[in-house]
């Protein structure tokens, strides 16, 4: 791995109060933040205004994929920034082209879209669906409770959260709930109006909960009887997190054991296993932001024939999407990743976090109830009425926990009320990890007393 050179301090002239107060008078209090201000960062570390090291466990919310401030990142930025930043798309400029050539060699043939962020990208994907319904009158999505797909209205009628849609109604028509994991009950619900079904292979906001492998095959077999597209929201779980470029690779990847697959029946499990990967299982379409571009907004969807040519001219854009300068980091990115085997590196670090976390889970049941996910996506599901420790005021264990890993050093994201995830850069080192199982094993044991 490239070494990654620490950055001089900056002027350390604002403090966090200072900050703070900027964002009260005038920041759309949109967002519950935490009480810290950042300032710089390297590699799998960032700093705060006052000088604090943390350790980056949330990574943004799985976009730093190689991390703060990576050399390479920088390199891409500077040097295309010198040569064009952004022309519109109304004309062609090769890294567009390469980028849809990567993406597609990645998953399969088909093609790409390329917006900004993944509500945008989540958008792309209903419109894809209402187009091709539209002439029999079809246009209704089935998604799965407790999943997250963005913040537009759309995205907030296809998220199957109540807390997102509160006060935002009258709802965009045509989307319907049902249990994650659950076939019939996708079956149940369809209707002559359905076109597509759109699940995470991971739900990421939804407490790390990854799909099995019989359900999306499943989920593939019930499409093409119903002539239903199949959507994959990837914008969290993908670009190699679990160690494959999207979640489904590794999810039925042969060989998946049963303490990294989601099944809970792992034996009938292991011996269909071998057989999942000759299925040539893919999903119709598939939406992606978060690590595609390492901290720089670029979203993408990619379509597979026979839909891939349904958008023509005219049906869809956006000023943005794919501009020269996004798509030479996407571009860089994917080579590092090629070059360094993060994808082998998410699949290690993640294993080795799983498994010192279940350690943790072991020597403090009444802490950490259980740890699940695959590579550096991983969730760590608290017990149950933690105690609190004195002056912790917040309603949640989750933010409870994450607040005292923030005094400890550690960045998580608590998904939910109970679940703290982890999403780390995808060239986390193996030292860092050690130094992120020490930190959350210190505070279990705090709570513990
Ligand atoms: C973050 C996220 C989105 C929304 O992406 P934005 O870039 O915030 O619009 C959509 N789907 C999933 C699964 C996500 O995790």
């Amino acid at each position: 791995m490239k070494e990654i050179i620490p950055s001089p301090p900056p002027i350390v002239r604002n403090d966090a109060a200072a900050v703070q107060a900027l964002f009260q008078k005038h920041v759309v209090p949109s967002y519950a933040r935490f009480e810290i201000a950042l300032s710089h960062g390297s590699g799998s570390h960032v700093f705060d205004v006052a000088g604090k090291r943390y350790l980056d466990f949330g990574g943004g919310i799985a976009v730093t994929a190689l991390g703060h401030a990576h050399p390479a990142i920088t390199e891409a930025l500077v040097e295309q920034s010198r040569k064009l930043v952004h022309i519109s798309n109304l004309y062609y400029h090769e890294s567009q082209g390469r980028l849809a050539e990567a993406l597609v060699n990645l998953i399969g043939p088909g093609k790409c879209f390329f917006c900004n962020s993944g509500a945008e990208a989540n958008e792309g994907l209903f419109k894809l669906a209402r187009k091709v319904g539209h002439d029999d009158g079809r246009f209704e999505i089935i998604t799965a409770l407790n999943s997250f797909h963005g913040r537009t209205l759309a995205g907030i009628a296809a998220t199957g959260q109540e807390k997102v849609k509160k006060g935002f109604e009258p709802a965009v028509q045509g989307f319907r709930h049902v249990p994650y994991n659950d076939l019939e009950a996708v079956r149940d619900a369809l209707s002559p109006a359905t076109i597509a079904v759109l699940i995470e292979g991971i739900q990421g906001e939804g407490g790390v909960m990854p799909a099995r492998p019989e359900y999306l095959l499943g989920l593939r077999r019930l499409c093409d009887e119903k002539k239903l597209l199949l959507l994959m929201d990837g914008v969290q779980d993908g670009h190699f997190r679990t160690g494959r470029f999207q979640s489904f690779q590794r999810i039925l990847e042969s060989g998946a054991g049963p303490g990294e697959g989601a099944s809970a029946s792992p034996s009938a499990t292991d011996r269909s296993l071998a057989a999942l990967e000759g299925t040539g299982f893919l999903p119709d379409a598939i939406s992606m932001a978060k690590s595609l571009g390492g901290g720089f907004p670029i979203g993408a969807f990619w379509v597979r024939a026979p839909y891939a040519d349904v958008l023509g001219a005219g049906t869809h854009g956006t000023t943005f999407g794919g501009t020269p300068l996004g798509c030479a980091v996407a571009l860089k990115i994917l080579e590092v990743v090629r070059n360094e085997n993060l994808a082998g590196n998410a699949r290690n670090m993640g294993e080795f976090l799983k498994s010192g976390l279940e350690e943790l889970s072991r020597r403090y049941p009444a802490i950490i109830q259980s740890v699940r996910g695959l590579g550096l996506m991983i969730g760590v599901e608290l017990a149950p009425d933690i105690p609190r420790l004195p002056g912790q005021s917040h309603r949640t264990q989750a933010i409870r926990f994450v607040n005292l890993l923030h005094t400890a050093g550690l960045l998580t994201i608590p998904s939910g009320a109970q679940v703290l995830r982890l999403l780390p850069a995808l060239n986390l080192r193996a030292g860092e990890a050690e130094e992120g199982l020490k930190i959350i094993g210190s505070v279990a044991s705090k709570l513990a007393g």
